[in-house]
């Protein structure tokens, strides 16, 4: 009827309200995030499927706010982004995790993998790989340890400049991941035309191998498919056991999920290590 037409409709209207407004604040909040410290980087662990020994970790960002409490990255990444506040944030994300990684290879001596999120905006600025290189140099950081993580999303109308700096990352010796593999529309025929090292497999495919025989044999063409293009497959979002097993039978080469480790603060990140190099 007419009432319910107007009632919905004001209830929609209301909701967008809200959502303004929450933006607004989340917004007006963001811009003053980094200098007042209120943004830090945890470190998730990810293993060698065969052995379950950690070699790397995902650098993922963490925003405390006192007025919004924790707020979380697929809440503010996107007003980042669109606000143009992701090339500093992105900035300070790279150099905390170099700094992290230059110290666990001081500490245990040896070179653990770190891999950072780049999202679209911040990839397309023309001094990305620049100052990407002058943070390795600063840091005496080996490129090959380094894997910048992208999703479709930094491909989409891949322009000069987007196949500029995937090609002088790729000259330096920095790796390139493609993340959420699977959820977008035109990774294969990125896969194809982009000089991608490593492979992650979406956490919504890992979810239910081992009750939906469908996506069972998608994460298994995925990870075939992987290794015929000689790339490393990486399966996120893995919980259990079971699901455990199964990526070891499909002869996936790392995980990353909470069945290994949540991510951690980096002194927790570090303990992690150290309990690890001693047994
Ligand atoms: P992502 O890159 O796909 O990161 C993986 C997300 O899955 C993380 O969420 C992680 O905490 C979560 N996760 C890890 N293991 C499991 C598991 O076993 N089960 C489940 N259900 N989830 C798991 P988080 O930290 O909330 O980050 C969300 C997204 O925000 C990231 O997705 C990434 O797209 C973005 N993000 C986070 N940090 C950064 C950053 O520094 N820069 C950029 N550009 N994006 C970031
Ligand atoms: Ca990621
Ligand atoms: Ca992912
Ligand atoms: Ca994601």
């Amino acid at each position: 009827s007419k009432d319910q037409g107007r009632n919905t409709y004001t209830f929609y209207t209301h909701q967008m309200n809200l959502d303004m407004h929450r933006r607004l604040k989340v917004e007006e909040q963001l811009r003053s995030a980094l200098k007042n410290h209120e943004l830090s980087v945890f470190f998730q662990p990810f293993v060698d499927i065969r052995s379950r020994k950690i070699i790397g970790a995902e650098a993922l960002l963490r925003w405390n706010n006192e007025l919004l409490g924790q707020v979380t990255p697929d809440e503010f990444i996107p007003i980042a982004e669109q606000t143009g506040l992701i090339i500093a944030i992105g900035q300070y994300v790279i150099q905390t995790a170099l700094t992290a990684a230059s110290q666990w290879q001081t500490y245990f001596n040896r070179q653990f993998k770190i891999a950072v999120n780049v999202s679209p905006k911040q990839f397309r600025e023309s001094n990305f790989v620049d100052m990407l290189k002058v943070s390795l140099t600063q840091y005496d950081i080996h490129p090959s340890t380094v894997e910048l993580e992208i999703t479709e999303g930094v491909l989409l109308n891949g322009d000069q400049i987007i196949t500029h700096n995937l090609q002088a990352i790729n000259d330096i010796g920095v790796s390139i991941s493609m993340d959420d593999f699977g959820t977008g529309y035109s990774s294969l025929s990125y896969l194809r035309s982009y000089p991608f090292n490593t492979l992650k497999v979406d956490k919504s495919f890992i979810n239910d191998i081992t009750v939906d025989p469908g996506d069972l044999e998608l994460v298994g063409a995925a990870i075939a498919m992987g290794h015929g293009l000689n790339l490393i497959v990486v399966a996120e979002g893995v919980e259990t056991e079971e699901q455990y097993h199964l990526l070891n039978a499909l002869k996936c080469d790392y995980g990353q999920g909470y069945l290994f480790s949540k991510p951690l603060p980096q002194d927790e990140f570090e303990a992690l290590l150290e309990a690890q190099i001693k047994v």
